[in-house]
């Protein structure tokens, strides 16, 4: 299949959301009760370039439940704070094991394979909650301001179920604290981690907050700049083994682009020096990722022929 001119991709999203209507299996997140809740037939597609065009098909406008998108915003703040510290304290292999296991990480001593999964993103969350006296104010800033809206807010059912059926994660924050590995109290930590994975975006959102990270660490929209260019490069390495839980080996294969799923449904793809790409559809597949979301993202990224490798 050819590169498909730049005219023909509003066409493109178009069919592709249609024939991933079209694709069924996959099952909605329900460990969250509140996310059980949500209507499974929705779905959407959005491709943001560099030059400033949107291509959209679907309810790209629709608010979701990020989840574990929200990974990438703590880790940026992380990586800003405290610098190269920050790797002392969580590593980055990619983890082969499902997004909330447990057993690695006692093996490891408490040190998270990567901060991709949740024990990860749960260490991030205790260096954000040690290093600002308002945390969930110093990410909601941050992704307002990279989104270009301030109509963007984390859902409290979400938060609040969550913090209900927290077990597991609260179980992996107090086995990194008994490591030493875990520094502020863990009721806190889980309350942030939780909250910023209940943080609520739509795909245009979602692809719109990304874009630095496929330009170099500059905002293209504000010519703002985010992040370093070194930064940059990091974090999509993190995304390309480990953005996509245990399934990141066969994306890279199949994708071949950085990118991270949550389980809200939500995926995003960063295509350097080119643009971003989210899409959302609820069902997930056996390893957390959306079934009709994988399948979107797959066939964009091939018919533009968007590989990096
Ligand atoms: N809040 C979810 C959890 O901690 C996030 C999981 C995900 O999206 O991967 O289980």
């Amino acid at each position: 299949q050819g590169i498909v001119a730049p005219d023909d991709i509003q066409a493109l999203c178009e069919s592709i959301l249609q024939q991933a209507q079209q694709v069924g299996g996959g099952k909605v997140a329900d460990y969250i009760p509140a996310l059980a809740c949500v209507e499974p037939e929705q779905c959407a597609l959005t491709l943001a370039t560099l030059d400033g065009k949107l291509y959209q098909a679907g309810a790209a406008q629709q608010a979701f439940s990020i989840q574990s998108v929200s990974k990438l915003y703590g880790l940026m703040l992380a990586m800003q704070r405290v610098g190269d510290e920050l790797w002392q304290r969580v590593q980055m292999e990619p983890s082969g094991q499902p997004f909330n296991s447990i057993v690695q990480l006692e093996w490891e001593k408490g040190i998270p394979r990567n901060p991709m999964i949740n024990a990860g993103a749960i260490l991030v969350s205790d260096v954000l909650v040690s290093h600002y006296s308002a945390s969930k104010n110093a990410v909601l800033s941050l992704v307002r301001q990279l989104a270009g809206s301030d109509d963007i807010f984390a859902d409290a059912d979400v938060h609040q179920s969550e913090l209900n059926h927290g077990s597991r994660n609260a179980a992996l924050a107090y086995l990194m604290k008994s490591f030493g590995n875990l520094h502020s109290d863990v009721g806190e930590v889980l309350d942030h981690y939780f909250w910023q994975c209940a943080l609520s975006m739509s795909c245009e959102q979602l692809a719109r907050s990304f874009a630095f990270l496929a330009n170099r660490g500059i905002c293209p929209f504000s010519g703002n700049s985010i992040a370093s260019h070194r930064d940059t490069q990091r974090i999509n390495a993190l995304l390309s083994t480990s953005g996509m839980y245990d399934q990141s080996g066969q994306f890279a294969f199949e994708v071949g682009i950085p990118a991270k799923s949550g389980v809200g449904g939500g995926i995003v793809a960063i295509v350097p020096d080119f643009g971003v790409l989210a899409a959302w559809s609820p069902p997930l597949n056996n390893y957390g990722n959306s079934t009709r979301g994988m399948y979107m993202i797959r066939e964009l990224a091939n018919r533009l022929g968007l590989s990096v490798y």
